[in-house]
C-alpha cells in the first residue's frame, strides 16, 4: 500500500523543515524528505544552511573574530595577550560540533512534532505523488494532498574554474580547511566572499579578493558600502574591483589566477581559490516531465506571491524560488505555504527582509537604500548617527561605524534603515519591526530606548534626520 500524507515536503533546509514542523502543527500528517549527505557520507537535516552555510561560517566568524580582537585590540584594554596562538583543528572541531548538534535538533523537533523524516531523493511525479529513491537504489512512491518544494540551490561554478574541491574551492570547501593556507583568492567580494575572507584573513592568510563590478557591494546603501570598504583594507583585505577572472591554472598545488582589469591582463599565484560567485536554484532531479511545475528562464521553480506552482497543490519555497536567497526569507515562506495549506491566512513582506553581513564590523540593512529611494523620486531625509559618540560603542572599544535611517520627508515613514557597525546584524531586528508596523521616525524617537546601549544609535540617528540629535551636532 502507498503510504499517504497530508503534505509532503521535499528538502530539510531552513525552508522545508520549518515548512514541515508548522504544517504538522496545523494537525495535518507530515513528511520530509531529505536528500543532504556529509561529506563523510552521512545525513543531516538542515540543508546548507545549518550543514554548509549560514551557522557554519559563523561558528567560524566568531572564533577568528576573537583571534583577531585578543592580538589587535585586547591590548588596549590592559589585557596581555602575548603568545596567543590559534590551534585551527579544535577550532574545526567547536564548529562541526554546533553544527552536529543543530542538525540533530531538527531530528528531535521532528519526532516531537510528529513529522517523519525520509532521508532520500525525492521527485515530484503528477498528481502528487512523490517518488523516492533511497541511497541503496530502492525506489517507492508516497501519495501526499500537498507537495512543498524546498530543495535549495548550489554554488555557481565558473566555467574558468571548475571547482576541484582541494584548490578551486566552492564555500562548503573553505569552511573545512585544515590548515590556514598562507595565500588566498575569494572569487566575488558578496556577502560569503567577504564573510569567508574574512575568517581566512584573521586566521593569517593573505587574502586577495577579485570582485568583476566597479562598485562594492552594489547592493548596499553606498555610503554603508564605502564605510566598511575602508575597515576591510585596514584589516589587510586586499578588494581589487573591476577585475574579472578569465582563467586559472594549477600546479603542484597552487594556482595562478589570471583576471583582467583597467590596467589589462594581470594574474596572482595562491595556495587556495575560494569560488563565492553566487548560487543557483538546485532543481537537478526533482521534477518529472509531466508533473506541471516550471521553471524560469534562470533556473527557478515559477511560483505565484503565494509560492504556488502552476500544479495544483505544489508549492515551493526558499532558494528554489525567486527573492533573496536568505534563510529567513525561506522560513517565513515554509511557514506561510503550510498555514495557507490548513486554510490559515499568511503573507510574507517581501519588502521588509532584513540583510546582514557578518563581518566586522558587521554590515546590515532592511528596506531601500538611499540610491533606491533617490531614483524612485520620493523626497526623502536622511539620519545618521556614528557608533563614535555612543557610550556603549566606545566602552566596548567598537565605534567604527555608524546608524543611518532614511525616511519619507511627507509622511516621516521609514525607507530604509543602514547600518555598519557593532552588532548591526542585531541592531537591525529593530528597524525591521518598526517597518514592519510600518513605523515612523517619530515613532522611533518616542521610544525609549535603555542607556547605554548600541540601540541608541537608531533612536539618536531617528532624531537626526529631523535635526533633533541630542549626542551630536545636527548639521
Ligand atoms: C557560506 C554560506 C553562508 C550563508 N550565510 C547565511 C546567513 O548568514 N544568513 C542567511 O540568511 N543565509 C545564509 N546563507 C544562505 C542560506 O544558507 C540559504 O539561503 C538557505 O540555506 C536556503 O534554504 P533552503 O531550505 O531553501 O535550501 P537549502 O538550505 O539548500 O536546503 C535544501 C535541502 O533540500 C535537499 N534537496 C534538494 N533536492 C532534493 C531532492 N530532490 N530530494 C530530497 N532532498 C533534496 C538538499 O539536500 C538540502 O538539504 C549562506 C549560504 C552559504 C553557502
Amino acid at each position: 500500500m502507498v503510504d499517504t500524507y497530508d503534505v509532503v515536503v521535499i528538502g530539510g533546509g531552513p525552508a522545508g523543515y520549518p515548512a514541515a514542523l508548522r504544517a504538522a502543527q496545523n494537525g495535518l500528517k507530515v513528511a520530509c524528505v531529505d536528500a543532504w549527505k556529509n561529506r563523510d557520507g552521512s545525513n543531516a537535516l538542515g540543508g546548507t544552511c545549518l550543514n554548509a552555510g549560514c551557522i557554519p561560517s559563523k561558528a567560524l566568524l566568531e572564533s577568528s573574530e576573537l583571534v583577531y580582537r585578543a592580538q589587535h585590540e585586547f591590548a588596549v584594554h590592559g589585557i596581555n595577550t602575548a603568545g596567543v596562538s590559534v590551534d585551527l583543528a579544535a577550532m574545526q572541531k567547536r564548529r562541526a560540533t554546533i553544527v552536529r548538534n543543530m542538525t540533530a535538533g531538527i531530528g528531535s523537533l521532528f519526532k516531537a512534532g510528529g513529522v517523519t523524516p525520509i532521508f532520500a531523493t525525492g521527485r515530484l511525479l503528477a498528481n502528487h505523488r512523490v517518488e523516492v529513491n533511497a541511497d541503496d537504489g530502492a525506489k517507492s512512491e508516497i501519495l501526499a494532498r500537498h507537495v512543498i518544494l524546498a530543495s535549495g540551490s548550489v554554488p555557481t561554478e565558473l566555467k574558468s574554474l571548475p571547482f576541484d574541491h582541494q584548490v578551486i574551492l566552492d564555500s562548503w570547501d573553505a569552511l573545512e580547511l585544515p590548515a590556514v593556507p598562507p595565500k588566498l583568492c575569494v572569487i566575488g567580494a558578496g556577502v560569503i566572499g567577504l564573510e569567508l575572507g574574512s575568517v581566512w584573513r584573521r586566521l593569517g592568510s593573505q587574502v586577495v579578493i577579485l570582485e568583476a563590478l566597479d562598485n562594492f557591494l552594489a547592493i548596499a546603501d553606498q555610503q554603508l558600502a564605502s564605510e566598511a570598504a575602508r575597515h576591510f583594507k585596514k584589516q589587510g583585505l586586499d578588494i581589487r574591483l573591476g577585475a574579472k577572472v578569465t582563467a586559472a591554472k594549477v600546479t603542484a598545488g597552487s594556482v595562478t589566477v589570471s583576471y583582467t582589469d583597467k590596467k589589462g591582463e594581470q594574474s596572482l599565484l595562491v595556495d587556495k581559490v575560494i569560488v563565492a560567485v553566487g548560487r543557483k536554484p538546485y532543481t537537478h532531479n526533482l521534477l518529472a516531465a509531466d508533473c506541471g511545475v516550471a521553471l524560469d528562464e534562470r533556473g527557478f521553480i515559477q511560483v505565484d506571491e503565494h509560492c504556488h506552482t502552476a500544479a495544483e497543490n505544489v508549492w515551493a519555497v526558499g532558494d528554489c524560488v525567486r527573492g533573496p536567497m536568505l534563510a529567513h526569507k525561506g522560513k517565513e515562506e515554509g511557514l506561510a505555504v503550510a498555514d495557507r495549506i490548513a486554510g490559515r491566512y499568511a503573507h510574507v513582506n517581501y519588502d521588509v527582509i532584513p540583510s546582514v553581513l557578518y563581518t566586522a564590523p558587521e554590515i546590515a540593512w532592511v528596506g531601500q537604500t538611499e540610491e533606491q529611494v533617490k531614483a524612485s523620486g520620493v523626497d526623502y531625509k536622511v539620519g545618521v548617527f556614528p557608533f563614535a559618540a555612543s557610550g556603549r560603542a566606545r566602552a566596548m572599544e567598537a565605534s567604527a561605524g555608524f546608524a543611518k535611517i532614511i525616511a519619507a520627508r511627507a509622511s516621516d515613514t521609514l525607507l530604509g534603515v543602514h547600518i555598519v557597525g557593532p552588532m548591526a546584524g542585531e541592531l537591525i531586528a529593530e528597524a525591521t519591526l518598526a517597518m514592519e508596523f510600518q513605523g515612523t521616525t517619530e515613532d522611533l524617537q518616542r521610544t525609549i530606548h535603555a542607556h547605554p546601549t548600541l540601540a541608541e544609535s537608531l533612536h539618536e540617528a531617528a532624531l537626526a534626520a529631523d535635526k533633533r540629535a541630542i549626542d551630536i551636532m545636527n548639521r
